[in-house]
């Protein structure tokens, strides 16, 4: 029997264990949501990012920006957060539109208040494995995986993008775990091949069903980051989730994975960086 790595439940737990927490903070943990423009996903996200927070106790604050600020007006309203004592936790929703410049705007954010794990010395951290606070995808993943209550050294693993939020520091969670990692991405090409012989499957490309059933290494576990919409409004991964169940030891549904995971971690992150701002320990 294939073991579905339920994301909902899991959230579910790891959010209680926070609110929990949150109840013997002097002040609760502040978080700042900055949303600039409409993407319709973007704004599904934020709200979702809000209910929770609201859900835990946590002061929350959304900044809606027109689509055509300017970066230095972003800019100015990522430092203002970073002034206000309130907040503990900034996350800018990705992506920006056009023309705005993503990654000066990330590195804009406090080291102490950078809850995504985006800023270039949070990465800078988690490449030496000392991070505070990991990027809230990749660090999902992580307990997903533990989930599957699988010992991970020297399994071998495959990460299917390369993207700064998600593939990159994900490769390098795993490779921190003791895995063998191999990154593949659109240029990539022997795909097939790779995950053929991976005992560790993580998709995050962004396009329906890439991975195909029959790729899956018998007992293999496979975690599918990717949330496409199909035509019919339904939702589907980056995996042919039902093929690849034939094979793999343990599986993510989309939706239902990962995607709760990355909210229950930037929960999880806030708070932590609330106690580290407050002077107490995390627990
Ligand atoms: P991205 O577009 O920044 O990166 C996609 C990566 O996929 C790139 O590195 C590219 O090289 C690679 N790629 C593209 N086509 C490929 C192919 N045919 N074969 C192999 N690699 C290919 O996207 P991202 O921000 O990393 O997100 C990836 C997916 O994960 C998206 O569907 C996104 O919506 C989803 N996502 C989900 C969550 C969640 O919480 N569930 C969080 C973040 C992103």
């Amino acid at each position: 029997m294939t073991q579905i790595l339920d994301g909902r439940t899991l959230a579910r737990t790891c959010n209680k264990a926070v609110k929990v927490k949150v109840e013997s903070l002097a002040r609760p943990p502040g978080l700042a949501v900055v949303m600039v423009g409409n993407d319709p996903a973007s704004a599904v996200y934020v709200k979702r990012k809000g209910v929770v927070a609201d859900r835990l106790g946590f002061v929350h604050r959304q900044i809606d920006l027109p689509a055509d600020t300017s970066q230095a007006k972003v800019e100015e309203v990522v430092r203002s957060l970073n002034d206000d004592d309130a907040i503990d936790g900034i996350l800018v929703q990705l992506p920006l539109p056009k023309g705005l410049d993503s990654a000066a705007v990330v590195d804009c954010v406090s080291p102490d208040k950078d809850v995504d794990g985006l800023t270039i010395r949070s990465i800078g951290y988690l490449a030496q494995g000392r991070q505070l606070l990991a990027p809230c995808t990749p660090w999902g993943v992580m307990k997903l995986l533990a989930l599957a209550d699988v010992n991970l050294s020297g399994k071998s693993a495959v990460v299917i993008g390369r993207s700064n939020m998600v593939g990159r520091p994900m490769a390098m969670l795993l490779e921190q775990a003791n895995c063998t990692v191999t990154v593949c991405h659109s240029r990539t090409t022997n795909l097939e091949e790779v995950v053929r012989r991976s005992d560790v499957v993580v998709a995050a490309i962004g396009q329906p069903k890439v991975v195909q059933g029959s790729w899956i290494k018998p007992g293999a576990l496979v975690i599918d980051v990717g949330i496409n919409r199909l035509d019919d409004g339904s939702l589907c991964g980056d995996v042919d989730t039902e093929a690849a169940s034939v094979n793999a030891a343990a599986i993510t549904p989309v939706p239902g994975g990962v995607g709760p995971m990355t909210i229950a971690m930037l929960m999880e992150n806030t708070y932590k960086a609330s106690c580290a701002r407050q002077g107490v320990s995390a627990g």
